[in-house]
């Protein structure tokens, strides 16, 4: 039986609210044991964390600036998204996104970190209590592809961002178009203090793969584009990265896996995902399915 995670899915999106039951029970039929929906900006933190609310144990929220609606308003959004990071009056002790989620969803032991004075976070069997606790800060990033004209607005908004990886302990959700040398630029910065994260989406070379895996606890997302014919992905990706740094994801309703390219991407497509991925490393559809998810729960939970 496959279990997958679907690490970045826009669940909360308009284009399923006429059937996101179905889509979701499509997933769950499909293997996908937890779906994470990040927000991209202050509206959508609500409807991310509104979409979670519904489905209490299978989707959590991922609150952030996504970089291409950065603007000059960019401030007043991240002031306005900074206090959900911490919805509780427990943040100071934090120091695992993990324990804001009950494990048992993830058949995970409880963390020896988790704050045992805190007994509604501290046991098995809690994991709709706290809907709205966010499993990592995202989506953010750079995004130089379409245009720089917020380009310094959008280096400070993302570095404000990494700085509340470090300060509460969340991971961070990464998106990066036409900006690695910009991005990593700020990581280094804060390397050895950095959570984890996913850098999401990844499409780059494998010097860009390995750049990227010099950060601990960072994993590459890697979803429909890897089975795009003229895709790089199913070389570059075994030549350079191992197994256990990479995540599954849809990032739908966009970049459906072939054979349904072009349609509303969902999480149980990922399933195309999983099997081009058994075939570039060699192994079974299984053991692509149980590592990425281990590698997902390792960078969002512990
Ligand atoms: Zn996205």
């Amino acid at each position: 039986m496959i279990s997958y995670i679907d690490t970045h899915c826009h669940l909360d999106g308009e284009e399923f609210a006429a059937d996101r039951q179905q889509v979701v029970e499509r997933a769950r039929a499909a293997g996908a044991e937890a779906i994470f929906i990040p927000a991209i900006d202050l509206k959508s933190c609500h409807s991310v964390l509104s979409t979670c609310a519904q489905y209490p144990g299978y989707c959590y929220p991922m609150l952030g600036l996504h970089p291409e609606e950065v603007r000059s308003d960019w401030r007043s959004q991240l002031s306005s998204i900074r206090p959900l990071l911490s919805p509780s009056s427990k943040t100071s002790s934090k120091t695992s996104s993990g324990m804001n989620i009950s494990p048992s969803s993830f058949l995970l032991p409880p963390s020896s970190k988790n704050p045992s004075s805190d007994i509604s976070h501290s046991t098995f069997h809690i994991p709709h209590s706290t809907p709205s606790s966010p499993l990592s800060i995202g989506e953010v990033g750079l995004d130089f592809y379409w245009s720089r004209e917020f380009e310094q607005e959008q280096l400070l908004a993302f570095e404000e961002q990494v700085r509340w990886s470090i300060e509460t302990r969340l991971p961070l959700m990464i998106h990066c178009r036409k900006a690695q040398n910009e991005l990593v630029n700020i990581l280094k910065r804060y390397k050895g203090e950095l959570p984890g994260g996913v850098f999401h989406c990844f499409t780059g070379n494998e010097i860009e793969a390995r750049e990227l895996l010099q950060f601990d606890n960072f994993v590459l997302g890697i979803g429909g584009v890897l089975t795009f014919k003229k895709s790089h992905l199913p070389e570059v990706l075994p030549a350079s990265v191992p197994l256990d740094r990479i995540v599954l994801e849809t990032d739908a309703p966009y970049m459906a896996p072939v054979p349904h390219r072009g349609q509303r991407n969902e999480p149980a497509f990922v399933r195309e995902v999983i099997s081009k991925l058994a075939e570039a490393y060699g192994v079974t559809d299984e053991e692509v399915a149980s590592i990425t998810t281990a590698n997902a729960k390792r960078v969002f939970f512990c």
